[in-house]
Order: structure tokens, then sequence, then C-alpha cells
């Protein structure tokens, strides 16, 4: 066996730890490199002198606390031959948990009362106490000498917190100190310990003072990884020249103008102004307007693709949905009435036409859409990002509309810019608030304007928490509720978290939270579903309502077929899935009831709440839910209750929500290179590092005299980012 000396960051770990242990990190942590082992940052620290707080501990997370021994008992299996050991542990505080050890005989000698050692394993109930069931254990010797912190990984079934704390010190004394890629006037300026001295720490901290300096250095090279990634990205969007598309006097857009039965909020003509310069110009536009559902966006960039129009080119727009495309077509068709009508009888001297382009449209359709899009006859083209993306030639796209932008990622709007000769505007609306410190990450390579103002004439929407397990009469008088709208002659949504109709397995349409609200979901029910909810509906307290059935596996001309029967009223209730979250605006529903509501993300409640009082009626929102008062869940869907203002609920989703989730969306990667950054906590560094990064990519904008950088972008954001941005440099 070759004995390795010295490693540095790409050296793999195979050589410098154990064959066993590599092979374990690598398959169950996914760390292949001494630099991936080295930025597997502790999660916490656990002081040796304290025991952890039982009482913070979660259903099914797999913990490590460090714990007094306080009872050991001897039994007999009751099943098998052989003896179980039951271990008492406790926090110092009255808080216990019981751990079962199986085949015990070897730790009879040391799991003796008053035994201090960390336990690692999951979580679980059995009656009313809190257990780990088989977990491992290290103790601690409080022997002279002994480091004062303990530093606790994230660990994995059967690779163990106190395992990666061996490997990593292993390494760590083998490792030379790596260059450090931030420039040293950045470090001294900002008061930075070295990239070295911050590894070294972090993981072997001799003081809190110590934890505090190596974090805040290591969060400094992920902010700067993100920041560059942007500003990187912001120059080369740049780089291409756009079309300039200035005021056409007497155009379509002047024309539209005229008939708009409405007049334009403060906010709509203000964000119209500001993209109305930006496409007169041959800088891209790359502009992110956000405003609150209802806040009138359609109309905004209608009226931004009719400038575009005007000077001869054409303009996209992009929806999420096929349901979506379709509505938003219709929605322009009819804004537009005559001006729409290019060729066809009454229509406009200067209209134009808008074309949609469907997946489930028949071939010779099909083959027209593609074919007015080519030729330039259709200065509107609606459809989804997928299909257009793919499929569709224009003659001259100068305006790239995306709605409801936050199921997008920074590549797929780095694709949208295309590889022509000339870069499309691109326009980007999204109805997600958005806080301060995500503008300037997942969205840093955007300028923001927002609506910040309804357009008059709106209906409050009065929103009720229904705890269905504790108060069944109050669901009751909720579909009582619906009836009387019905009767009303309004229209009724009700929403489920899945689908349903297969295995029950996990067919949940959440596309923006994966994972939202699950936590602790082990010992839950399934998700209500669609196909099991509107037949219970349909015999039980709706019978007698026409009741139609929508969610993203239907296939798409019967998702058109069952939305036109809502729009057109022939359906007094749609049982849906989030398909029906974003855009959907059919103004004669006036309420929605939302089953188990505790597993949507707050926003994303919002989001589907605002789908009712579009029109002149008042809407109210069922929050079905059989969470108990007093739980998390239960505050949370109480705070989407009490406050109609997005920013508010989004601010608060970003508290409750796994930031990972968020910055994800930053990343291609495979792994994340994001372990520290916390959009939350870290707005000063995020926005110091913005300005630097900014900086740096003004004077060397390939990042060529600057290889520690280059080479921190990759690690942040991932190689595909590299790649990429390798490829066009
Ligand atoms: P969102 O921002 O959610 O996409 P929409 O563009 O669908 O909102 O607009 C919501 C409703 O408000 C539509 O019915 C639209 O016709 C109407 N609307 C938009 N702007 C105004 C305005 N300035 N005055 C009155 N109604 C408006
Ligand atoms: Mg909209």
């Amino acid at each position: 066996m070759t004995v390795v000396t010295q490693v540095d960051l790409d050296t793999p770990l195979l050589g410098p730890i154990g064959k066993k242990a590599a092979d374990a990190l690598s398959t169950k942590l996914g760390l292949h490199t001494v630099g991936d082992l080295v930025r597997h940052y502790p999660r916490r620290y656990v002081d040796r002198g304290k025991l952890t707080d039982i009482a913070g501990l979660e259903l099914g997370e797999h913990v490590t606390v460090l714990a007094e021994v306080e009872k050991v008992t001897m039994r007999d299996m009751r099943h098998r031959r052989g003896k179980l050991m039951q271990v008492v542990i406790t926090d110092g505080r009255g808080r216990r948990l019981d751990c079962t050890f199986f085949n015990p005989y070897k730790l009879k000698a040391v799991m003796v009362p008053g035994l201090r050692a960390l336990f690692s394993g999951q979580v679980s109930r059995f009656r009313d106490k809190l257990q780990l069931t088989h977990p491992e254990f290290e103790p601690i010797e409080e022997s002279e000498g002994v480091r004062p912190f303990v530093s606790i990984y994230p660990a994995t079934q059967g690779f163990d917190s106190w395992q990666i704390a061996r490997c990593v010190r292993q390494v760590l004394e083998l490792l030379d100190d790596p260059t450090d890629p931030l420039p040293e006037s950045l470090r001294r300026a900002e008061g930075l310990s070295d990239l070295g001295r911050a590894l070294r720490r972090i993981h072997m901290p001799e003081t809190e003072a110590d934890q505090y300096a190596a974090k805040n250095r290591l969060v400094w090279d992920e902010a700067m990884g993100v920041q560059l990634a942007l500003a990187l990205r912001r120059k080369r969007a740049v780089q291409r020249p756009a079309a300039a598309n200035p005021h056409v006097p007497g155009g379509l857009l002047e024309a539209f103008d005229d008939r708009l039965p409405y007049t334009l909020t403060a906010g709509q003509q203000s964000v119209g102004a500001e993209i109305a310069a930006d496409l007169a110009s041959e800088t891209p536009m790359n502009r992110l307007v956000q405003g609150d559902v209802g806040a009138g966006k359609t109309v905004v960039a209608l009226r931004a693709m009719l400038q575009v129009v005007d000077s001869g080119r054409q303009a996209a727009m992009l929806a999420p949905t096929e349901v979506l495309a379709a509505q938003h077509a219709r929605s322009l068709r009819s804004l537009l009435g005559p001006l729409a009508q290019a060729g066809e009888l009454g229509g406009a001297e200067q209209a134009t036409r808008v074309t949609l382009l469907s997946g489930s449209l028949p071939a010779a359709a099909k083959k027209k859409a593609l074919l007015e899009a080519q030729s330039g006859e259709a200065g509107i083209v609606v459809g989804t990002h997928a299909l257009i993306q793919d499929r569709v030639g224009f003659a001259e796209l100068g305006l790239v509309v995306v709605d409801e932008q936050h199921r997008f990622g920074v590549e797929q709007r780095d694709a949208l810019r295309g590889r022509g000769e000339k870069a499309p505007h691109l326009l980007v609306m999204t109805a997600t608030p958005i806080p301060r410190t995500v503008a300037m990450t997942v969205y840093g390579d955007l300028e923001v304007s927002a609506l910040r103002e309804l357009p008059g004439g709106r209906s409050p929407i009065a929103t009720t928490v229904v705890p269905a397990g504790e108060k069944p009469t109050w669901l009751e008088r909720g579909w009582k509720r619906i009836h009387e709208e019905v009767a009303a002659g309004h229209q009724v949504y009700i929403v489920c978290p899945r689908v349903g109709g297969d295995t029950g397995k996990d067919d949940t349409e959440f596309p923006d939270d994966p994972d939202d609200a699950g936590a602790g979901t082990d010992e839950r029910r399934a998700p209500l579903a669609v196909l099991e909810v509107a037949p219970q509906l349909a015999e039980g307290p709706l019978a007698g309502l026409r009741i139609g059935v929508l969610h993203g596996k239907l296939p798409p001309d019967e998702k058109d077929t069952v939305m036109r029967a809502f729009d057109a009223g022939e359906l007094d209730v749609l049982v849906a899935t989030t398909v029906i979250e974003v855009g959907v605006d059919v103004p004669n529903s006036t309420a929605m009831v939302i089953m188990d509501a505790d597993r949507f993300g707050l926003s994303q409640l919002h989001q589907l709440r605002g789908r009712v009082g579009r029109g002149s009626a008042p809407g109210v929102c069922l929050l079905v839910t059989d969470m108990p008062a007093g739980t998390t869940a239960r505050e949370r869907l109480d705070a989407v209750a009490s406050t109609t203002d997005g920013f508010e609920l989004a601010r608060m989703d970003l508290e409750l929500r796994r930031e990972g989730d968020v910055l994800g969306s930053l990343q291609s990667g495979r792994r994340s290179g994001l372990r520290l950054l916390s959009l939350l906590r870290h707005e000063e560094i995020i926005a110091k590092a913005r300005v630097r990064a900014t900086e740096i990519v003004d004077g060397d904008p390939g990042l060529v005299r600057h290889p520690g950088l280059h080479a921190l972008v990759a690690e942040t954001v991932g190689d595909e980012e590299r790649a990429a941005y390798l490829d066009k440099v």
C-alpha cells in the first residue's frame, strides 16, 4: 500500500483514507474527493460539557445527540431468542429518549448509568415516548486535551457523524493550505480569514469565535460563487445586441390603448414606461415584473408585445401549462378584438394575429400554426415553454414573455435567448413576491419592477381555516356555503394535493415545493386525491351539482375541454390539483375549498386563492385541514387566513421552507455547492458580494486573471454552468 503523505482538494478520498470509509463516503454521501469532504461542514457543534436538548427533536429525523445514560435494563425478546437492552438516556433537563439495542452483550460493560455518549439514529415514537431504535453510539472521553467541541455532521444510517469526523481529521492532517480563491484585498477589507484556516476551524473549532469566523469566511465563498456566476450571466446577456423597437405613432399599441375599457393603474403605467424604454434600445431587456395575483400583468405584457409587433417583429408568450397557454391566447384575442383579426372579415387595418401552438392541436392545425410563426403572419405566438423552445422558427422574434416565472430556472431563461445574431428582449412575469435576497440571487440576472397595487373594483377574499377533525360541522357548513354560491349563479374550485387513481404513490402536483409542508409525514395518511374526492363529493355533500375534474395527468385536449366548459359556466364545481394555481381567470368563480391545505406552501395557498374573487362578487376560501390546533401547520394556515399581503406571506414562506429549495434552482449540478448561504441570515453579505462580483467581472470579464474565482463559480453553481460559460466566452 502506498502511503499518502500529501493531498490537495482534488485528491480522491481513497488513499488518504481507507477503502471502507472512502466507499461509504462516496456511496452514502456523494463525497469523492478531499475537497468534497472538507466542504462537508458540521451541521452544528456540541459543547462537550452540555447535553443536547431532546425537546428540539423532530419525528423521523436522523439525529445525533449528546446524552447521558440514566437507566439500563435487559430483557428477553418476545418472539425470538436473545436479549434486548433498553437504555433510557436523558438531556439532564428532565427529557428522555428510549433506546433499544439488540444483541447487547458487547455493550454490557460500557453502557452504564452516568456514561456520556453521542447517540445517533432515527427518531420514532412508540406509544407516547420518543425513541431511537437501534442507535449507534460513541462514548465521549472526558480526558485531558480533548477538543472543547464535538462537530456533528450530516450523516446517514450506517455512517455516523463521528466516523465522518475521523475521516475529516485524517485528510486535514495531510492537506496543504489550498490557494485562496478570494483576492487578498477583499479578504482584508472584509476581515476574512484565509481558506485553509477557515476549513480547519470549521471542522475543529477551539472557541465559538472560531466557529463564527470560519463560517463567515465560507459563506463569503458561496455568496461570491453565486454572484460571480450571475455577473457573468449578465455580462453574457448583453453581449449580443437586441433589435430596437421604438414607439410607432399610429401603430397597434396606440390603437389598443384607445380601445382599452379601463385606465391603467399607476403601476401599470410606470412599469409600462420602463419596458417601453428597454424595448426601444439595443441592449437586451432582462426584466422581471412582479405583481400580486390579479395585479393586471397580462395587459402590461400585451402592450410590450404590441410595441414589438409595431416594429415588424414577433413576440412569443410562454406559459407553464397547456391550459394556461390556451387561456392566454383566448384572453389576448378578446383584449385585442378586431386588432387580432388580421386578414379576417372585420379585422382592423393594422391588425395582427395571435397564434396558439398547442401540443393537442391536430397535425394540420399545428402545421398551420408553425407556418404562421415562420412567415411572420402571427405577430404573437402563445404556447408552452417546451413547445416553443423546441419546435418553432420565427421570422423575427423580438420579445419573449414568460408568464409565471417561478417554475422556471435561470438555465431555461438562458436557453430562451436563443442563438440568433440578435437576442430577443426578455420579459418575465411572476405573481410570487420576491424578497430582496431572492431578487439578488435566484433572479439576480434580471432587473425587477413591481406592480404594487391591484386594479380597483376587485373583491376581497375572506379566508377561513376549517379544522375538519375537531369541528366536522364546520365542514358541513362549508359545503352548504358551496351550494349557496352555486345557487347564486357562481362557480367553485375544490383543490386537492394529489391526483390519485393509482397506487397512491407520489403523484402530488407541487411543481414548486416537492417537499413542502411534509415534515414528519411518516405517520400521516396519503394526501387527498382529486380522483377520490370528486366522486365522494358528487355522491355526498355536493350531490346535484355539475362537477368537473382537472389535473396534470389528463390528456391536453381533455384539459382544454374541461377548462372551456368551466369557463363557459357549464360546470359548477371544478375539482383540481394545483394546475389551476397560476393564471386561470374565471371571474365568475367565487369560492375555493382547499383540501389538506396544510400540505401546500404559504405562497402557493395565496396563489390558489387568487383564483377567486376576480369578478365583482366577493370571494371565499376555505382551508380544510385535519392538523390539530397548536401545531405549526395550523399556525401557517392561520397566517394565510389572517393576511392578504403576498409579500408578508412570501417572507414567512422563505423562513419555513428549506432554503436549499430556493437556492437549488440556481444550480445545475447534482450536488449542491451551497451549504451555508442563507437567504434570510446573509442578506448583507449577499449584497456586498454582488457589488464585489460586478466589479471583478467588469475588470476581468473572462476571469482569466482570477483562476481561483473561476473555479469557485464552478464549485458553487455546478459544472454544467461552467461548461455553458466557457462555451460562450
Ligand atoms: P395577473 O396579474 O394575475 O395576471 P390579470 O392580468 O389576469 O392579472 O388581470 C386580472 C384582472 O384585472 C383581469 O380581469 C383584467 O382584465 C383586470 N384588469 C387589469 N388591469 C386593470 C385595470 N387597470 N383596471 C381594471 N381592471 C384591470
Ligand atoms: Mg396572469
